[in-house]
């Protein structure tokens, strides 16, 4: 039996990555009466049938540490959730609806801000120093002057990434600097087309010289917050949890609850007002149930 890690499904036929060498595998019946589908990023076992072409069996798949569902892929556990500083202008309520769905997903997080070679008011610093309060990783780049790419590459390394991130941000390019492997189309390519050809596309991983797994396809491109209840959403905000002496405890949603400690944090500025208001903004957003994206 060979370890290895599915990097690629079609037709019922899936490519596992392995210390040999890429095969092709059919997957045993066994999986189809258990009603289990082997998904891209799986981690399996497999025989194989035939050394020379390549060809062999999925015998085993192992637990999923997590499973994403846009794009289909199991086993993330890193997102690099970019954003440009400029051009389009940064939504940071949107940045934060990424947040929590990668939060959801229990990935770990990293905000890239691109364009910051744009950078003439400040913004750079004023988003950074958010996010940063809040205790995320935040990574500036500029795939026009190349700053800190190496620094994107060392957040890859040994893990299976999605990028997440609105169009337009210089995801394509960013991927295109990192490995030439991303013969992606920037710019040219309209939104809608490019949307288009990514549902009917099979999402698949994209193995890099440095090792990671990259999907080939942004993250969360559905972005609603209908499986998030009005109860869960706080526990998506990082930085509320330090703050857990609200009078009213773990059923404190932070609101309008007096001795909030977390509304005391938002007062006296150890938790960004930004933030706190895109979690009533997204918390009020649940409750109507309302499906802006
Ligand atoms: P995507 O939709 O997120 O994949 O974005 P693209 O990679 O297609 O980039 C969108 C546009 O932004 C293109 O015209 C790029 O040339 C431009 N762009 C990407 N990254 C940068 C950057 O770091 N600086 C500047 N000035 N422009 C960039
Ligand atoms: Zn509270």
């Amino acid at each position: 039996m060979l370890e290895g890690t599915i990097i690629k499904g079609i037709g019922g036929f899936y490519y596992v990555d392995t210390e040999n060498g890429l095969y092709e595998c059919r997957a045993r019946g066994i999986f189809r009466k258990q009603k289990i589908t082997p998904l891209v990023g799986d981690r399996v076992s497999i025989s194989v049938v035939d050394e020379e072409t390549k060809k062999g069996v999925v015998e085993n798949i192992e637990k999923r540490d997590t499973e994403l569902v846009r794009p289909p892929i199991a086993n993330v556990n890193k997102a690099l959730i970019v954003f440009a500083i400029k051009n389009p202008k940064p939504h940071l309520s949107l940045l934060d609806r990424f947040i929590v769905l990668a939060e959801k997903e229990n990935l770990e997080i990293v905000i890239i801000l691109t364009k910051a070679d744009l950078d003439d008011e400040n913004t750079l610093d004023e988003i950074k120093g958010i996010y940063e309060l809040s205790g995320y990783k935040v990574i500036s780049v500029s795939n026009k002057t190349k700053l800190n790419i190496d620094k994107v590459k060392d957040e890859l390394k040994g893990n299976i990434v999605v990028f997440a991130g609105p169009s337009g941000v210089g995801k394509s390019s960013l991927l295109n600097e990192i490995d030439s492997k991303f013969e992606l189309q920037t710019g040219e390519v309209s939104d809608k087309i490019k949307r288009g050809k990514h549902t009917t596309r099979h999402a698949e991983l994209l193995k890099l010289e440095c090792g990671a797994m990259v999907a080939d396809t942004p993250g969360f491109s559905s972005l609603t917050l209908d499986s998030i209840s009005e109860n869960e959403l706080k526990e998506y905000f990082i930085e509320f949890e330090e703050f857990d002496n609200c009078r009213f405890g773990f059923k404190c949603i932070h609101e309008n609850e007096p001795s909030c400690s977390v509304k005391e944090a938002v007062e006296n500025g150890e938790i960004s007002k930004q933030r706190y208001e895109s979690y009533i903004q997204l918390l009020n957003e649940i409750r109507q149930g309302k499906r802006r994206y």
